[in-house]
């Protein structure tokens, strides 16, 4: 047996008529760019989330940039981030010429809440939460630092659609949740795309400018503007996409709890759920000390895992700039040599995960 990591064509041939039907209605529309199909993914998503606005974008990235660009947070600002997340995140704060100032994570993988105190100076401006791997961060915590301190909460929800803390959806602690529709994403588009969600109307109105060249009505241009559109096709992919998620959701976590109930090897941890807290799994991250072994055993039986992520932001060439080294951030570079992501997506099917389970259950380290 085979199985990879991701397999994006199941997903898609499970329901090929509906989105044949969708696209070709769009196209014989006639509108294509900001129309019906976009305001009506709009509010269904915020109707999910359980905001009172939400602005469809271009990309996860552009939804993070464009939301610290909107809290004025630039030159001079820092902004509080966690050291273990993809890179994204991190592109979101230097692309308005911001600092980031990074912060270890907890046993859940995400942003340690008791460690983001003392690295709040008289520059930080905003706590940008990553809910990473599909599980919410410590938003109790975070929400009383943030308020305490007058600090913007910004949430990076691009692995979180749809995961709680306290019973409220990722993306409504913060001024602004960001979510990424990339195709591999909990919910995927077949190409870019991306959203906020906002319950404040200020904020709401100013994503609407800024997406589309800074104006409300054409030609007149009332800030300096972007092109972050969401398109008509994909806003209608992600209407059904959202409509069918929960259904979605099920199939996944049925994959999930059969690896959380069956893999039973003492040298692979398996991840942890917060008290209090949902995960929707967007991966299922084990750890081993023996990471490269285990990779490499599983590649000989024919199984695709990936890393999320090999190497942290702050050791990564693009960020030489900021001049970290090895041990930064010693916790989040120990999660990078022995974390795996293994195969979980749409269309998987159970005897898939039994293979998975099986090799895992009889990996040994070499003596
Ligand atoms: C995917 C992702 C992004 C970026 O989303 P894009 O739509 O690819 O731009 C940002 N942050 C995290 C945590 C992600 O996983």
């Amino acid at each position: 047996m085979e199985v990879k990591f991701n397999q994006l064509d199941r997903g898609f041939k499970k329901y090929q008529n509906d989105y044949e039907k969708i696209v070709m209605s769009v196209l014989e529309s006639g509108w294509y760019i900001l129309g019906e199909q976009v305001r009506l993914f709009e509010n269904n998503f915020k109707n999910y989330i359980g905001s009172k606005y939400c602005v469809g974008l271009n990309s996860g990235l552009d939804a993070l940039i464009l939301a610290l660009r909107i809290l004025n947070i630039g030159e001079g600002d820092e902004v509080i981030v966690p050291a273990n997340t993809y890179i994204a995140t991190v592109l979101a704060i230097t692309e308005n010429k911001a600092t980031p100032v990074f912060v270890e994570p907890d046993e859940y993988y995400n942003i340690n809440a008791d460690e983001i105190t003392k690295s709040i100076t008289n520059k930080t401006k905003a706590i940008l939460v990553v809910h990473l791997y599909g599980q919410a961060a410590n938003m109790d915590k975070i929400c009383k630092i943030a308020n305490d301190n007058k600090l913007f909460i910004v949430e990076d929800c691009a692995q979180s659609h749809g995961a709680t803390y306290n019973n409220r959806k990722t993306g409504t602690f913060g001024e602004i949740g960001c979510f990424s529709f990339y195709p591999t994403k909990n919910i995927g588009a077949f190409g870019d795309a991306g959203a906020i969600v906002t319950n404040d109307f200020n904020l709401y109105n100013k994503m609407k400018m800024i997406r589309n060249y800074g104006s409300l009505t054409k030609y007149y241009n009332e800030i300096q503007g972007v092109n972050s559109r969401l398109d008509e096709i994909q806003a209608a992919i992600l209407n059904f996409k959202l409509s069918h998620y929960k259904e979605y959701l099920c199939e996944r976590k049925e994959i999930v709890d059969y690896y959380s109930k069956n893999i039973k090897n003492n040298y692979i941890n398996l991840p942890l759920v917060r008290r209090n807290a949902t995960s929707v799994f967007h991966l299922f991250v084990v750890q081993t000390e023996y990471r490269n072994e285990l990779q490499n055993y599983l590649k000989a039986r024919d199984i695709e895992t990936q890393i999320h992520y090999p190497i942290p932001p702050h050791l990564s060439k693009a960020y030489e700039n900021l001049n970290y080294s090895i041990n930064s951030f010693p916790i989040t570079e120990k999660l990078s040599n022995t974390i795996l992501s293994l195969p979980l997506y749409e269309g998987m099917v159970l005897d898939e995960a039994k293979y998975v389970v099986d090799c895992l259950n009889m990996f040994k380290k070499d003596e």
